[in-house]
């Protein structure tokens, strides 16, 4: 296959609303548009808050929206290769286990990074013994010491430098939630054979870690394509806590899901909503 080989990677901890629509449209739309393939990969790594059954009403809502895919792996059963992830980058010592609290985090940090307050590395410093109740994060100035410098591209906004220095030593690997979302979306892109990885413009800053990771542990580099997102007339993010209408709601009440997304393809419809590369912070 020389096309592009694009995914739309939902989570299920709630309904699909617009902007998820736009989102597989757009991944659809870029693979369609040189012969490529639409993959469909249910991320439902978070245990706590994944609920299975979202996944057969988010094939329904894809299917009323007229797009066709081909469903990969969901995170669930990919468990033991993010093992094995996790146990190369143990073996080669960038990984160490701490146990600092979300509070403890949020009082040492001196910086923000993109995900909020960046952990100062104190459990790195202080050292910790792996045990039962330990996170395990990437010790991110050697990691980037040993990768050297790094760049990747995006289709929109052009070559970037890696800076997975913006966020500091994140969490690979906690004992709820086997791996992070970093290390699971890059390992099952690779997987995939994503070859351009296509997803909200409020995840750009984490393709600087997904591209150090690759780097790390010997997997392929796609090209990113982060799209804009879907926002209310205030320019706030589209969110089902603000009530922004279920796609299950409104096929079950028999709207047209094909106008649908022809209207979202067109970008230009009366519900009051545009397109947006800024986000507001998230509460
Ligand atoms: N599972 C993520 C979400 O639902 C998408 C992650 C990605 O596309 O890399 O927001």
């Amino acid at each position: 296959m020389t096309g592009a080989i694009t995914r739309f990677a939902p989570s299920p901890n709630g309904p699909l609303h617009l902007g998820h629509a736009y989102a597989a449209i757009v991944a659809h739309d870029r693979a369609h548009a040189d012969g490529g393939e639409f993959l469909l990969r249910i991320e439902d790594i978070d245990g706590v808050r994944s609920r299975p059954e979202l996944a057969a009403e988010f094939r329904d809502d894809l299917a009323w929206l007229g797009l066709t895919w081909r469903e990969v792996p969901a995170q669930s059963t990919r468990i033991a290769a993010y093992r094995d992830a996790f146990a190369s980058l143990l073996t080669m010592g960038l990984v160490y286990p701490c146990v600092c609290t979300r509070s403890d985090v949020a009082r040492a940090a001196t910086r923000l990074g993109p995900d909020g307050p960046v952990y100062p590395s104190t459990c790195l410093r202080r050292g910790v013994a792996p045990g039962r109740d330990v996170v395990w994060r990437i010790d991110m100035e050697q990691a980037a010491d040993l990768a050297g410098p790094l760049t990747w591209r995006d289709e929109r906004r052009g070559g970037q430098n890696a800076r997975p220095d913006l966020f500091g030593d994140v969490v690979l690997w906690r004992k709820d939630v086997p791996a992070s979302y970093h290390l699971a979306a890059t390992i099952d892109d690779a997987a995939d054979g994503v070859s351009v990885v296509t997803r909200g413009a409020d995840l750009f800053a984490a393709s600087h870690v997904h591209r150090l990771l690759q780097v790390l542990l010997g997997l392929p580099e796609p090209v990113w394509h982060h799209h804009p997102l879907l926002v209310e007339a205030d320019g706030r993010k589209l969110a089902k806590r603000r009530g922004a209408p279920a796609l299950g709601d409104r096929r079950r009440a028999g709207e047209d899901g094909r106008s649908v997304a022809a209207e979202l393809r067109a970008t230009l419809f009366d519900t009051g909503l545009s397109l947006s590369d800024c986000v507001d912070p998230e509460p």
